[in-house]
């Protein structure tokens, strides 16, 4: 029986309440009355239920969907306005125990170099991700308790926050780590991890089961109950996702939305963000293998109707995605992206075409991150590389609060235009400089409130004499 509060994965993601909703959706798809009801609850922007949602993603009614895309839009700027906050992944080890049969780190891969950075290696990575200009990142392990064990990650955030090179220091450090016991992650939240991000991969138990045959992440439960204990060791912002391509989308779409649910009322705050991935190409992967990859107009559709069920949260797209696909994604409702990324071990400081063998997927999206601010403000984006919220304490309930307030903007518009500002005197090539300074003279115009604007010209002249990490 679905249960949102319970605390048992079984009953929070219901195999049967999930099976009478694709049911329910698909029954509904043509019903224009039903339809329109739902976007009327929807245009409220307090979000939708797993039912009400997969209706709309199931909808095949033409101006429906117009309109679906529309207030996706509207959402999206509401909620986030026009700023886009820029993250990169750091991969510490691809050591793994696991046997996941569509990632190439599974433990039967005997021809993938397998590596793990010492400290030394990773100063090296932190230098080169600050010299782009980043300031968030997410580290990635596979999960081997021998070689990347608890004290490894801890110890490595440890270095990753201590490198100060240059006016580049990592400010957020998110965590993409195998699930874990409470007793780690109240370690993890310990030396101030910002989110903890954990992709299910799939909802659905059995097919959960047969993709992951073996190593510690066979254990469905264990997984799918993972976000509680990282909520109960005190991580209050937690990210989830699915690997779209796994499973059938409408399956995959009502399990997210009911795990957004069970957070919400369990825990009283909702995801802090979903990532929405699609299976790639990999070493000893090949995504043809997998029944259910979904193309780009689904993909569209699945943001579209996620942005409009959950309007508080975060979405994140990364660089597995084409420039185009990015492009259209970022108007639908994604909220950060990665920029510059390499999804290999320690690809950034010593970028070896053998070290892209120790990749994790092929990366679509391969161009600097200076191509991508100044793609993002041609399209009137703000970049962010803000990271103010969770250092001064607005996360979890708090953050959600002020968010489904629509009051974020009063910190973040601020935040962006400074951290954008301090990226444009420190790394930005001449041309990203010239459109940077016009995008950022305009953002100040537009901000509302007089004394909010005055204390943010005031740091942007003192950012240009090099103060660093100003923030609201
Ligand atoms: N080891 C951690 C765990 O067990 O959850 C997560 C880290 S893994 C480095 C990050 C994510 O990459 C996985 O959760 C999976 O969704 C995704 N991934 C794995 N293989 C992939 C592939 N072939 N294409 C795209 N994404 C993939």
């Amino acid at each position: 029986m679905y249960n949102p509060k319970s605390m048992q994965a079984e009953e929070f993601i219901s195999h049967d309440e999930i099976l009478e909703t694709l049911d329910y959706a698909e029954k509904n798809k043509h019903n224009a009355e039903l339809i329109d009801s739902i976007l009327e609850k929807a245009r409220q922007k307090k979000g939708l239920n797993h039912r009400e949602a997969s209706v709309l993603l199931a909808c095949d009614l033409e101006d429906k969907n117009q309109k679906i895309y529309k207030l996706a839009e509207q959402i999206k700027k509401d909620f986030y306005g026009n700023r886009i906050v820029l993250f990169a992944p750091l991969y510490l080890s691809n050591y793994c125990v696991n046997g996941c049969v569509y990632c190439p780190y599974h433990f039967k891969n005997k021809h993938i170099p397998r590596k793990k950075l010492t400290q030394e290696e990773i100063r090296n990575e932190v230098i080169a991700l600050q010299d782009m200009g980043h300031k968030r990142i997410a580290i990635e392990t596979g999960e081997d308790p021998v070689n990347n064990p608890i004290e490894y990650v801890l110890e490595s955030i440890k270095t990753i926050y201590s490198v100060k090179h240059k006016n580049g220091s990592i400010r957020r450090v998110n965590v993409n780590i195998a699930a874990t016991t409470v007793e780690n992650y109240k370690k993890l939240h310990d030396v101030g991890i910002g989110t903890y991000i954990l992709f299910q991969e799939t909802y659905n138990k059995e097919s959960y089961e047969a993709l992951h045959p073996t190593g510690p992440k066979h254990n469905y439960k264990w997984h799918t109950e993972a976000m509680d204990r990282a909520m109960e060791g005190g991580i209050d912002d937690v990210s989830l996702g699915v690997l779209f391509g796994l499973e059938s989308y409408r399956y995959e779409f009502a399990g997210l939305l009911m795990h957004a649910e069970h957070l919400e009322a369990v825990h009283g705050v909702g995801p802090h963000a979903i990532s929405v991935p699609r299976i790639k190409k990999a070493d000893d992967i090949n995504p043809d293998d997998f029944d259910n990859g979904i193309d780009d107009d689904i993909f569209a559709k699945i943001v579209a109707c996620i942005r409009i069920a959950v309007p508080y949260t975060g979405m994140i797209i990364s660089t597995r995605e084409t420039e185009d696909c990015r492009k259209r994604l970022l108007h639908l409702g994604v909220s950060q992206i990665s920029g510059g990324s390499k999804t290999s071990v320690g690809g950034y400081f010593n970028p070896m075409p053998e070290d892209e063998n120790s990749a994790q997927f092929d990366v679509s999206d391969r161009r600097p991150l200076d191509d991508v601010i100044k793609w993002l403000m041609e399209m009137g984006y703000v970049p962010s590389f803000c990271t103010a919220c969770y250092r001064s304490g607005r996360t979890g309930d708090r953050f959600m609060e002020i968010c489904k307030q629509q009051q974020i903007h009063n910190f973040c518009h601020p935040n962006a235009i400074m951290t954008l500002k301090e990226y444009l005197e420190d790394y930005a090539s001449p041309e990203t400089k010239e459109i940077g300074y016009k995008l950022l003279e305009k953002e100040v115009k537009t901000l509302e409130d007089a004394k909010i604007k005055k204390i943010v010209e005031e740091n942007l002249v003192k950012i240009e004499s090099g103060v660093r990490d100003l923030k609201f």
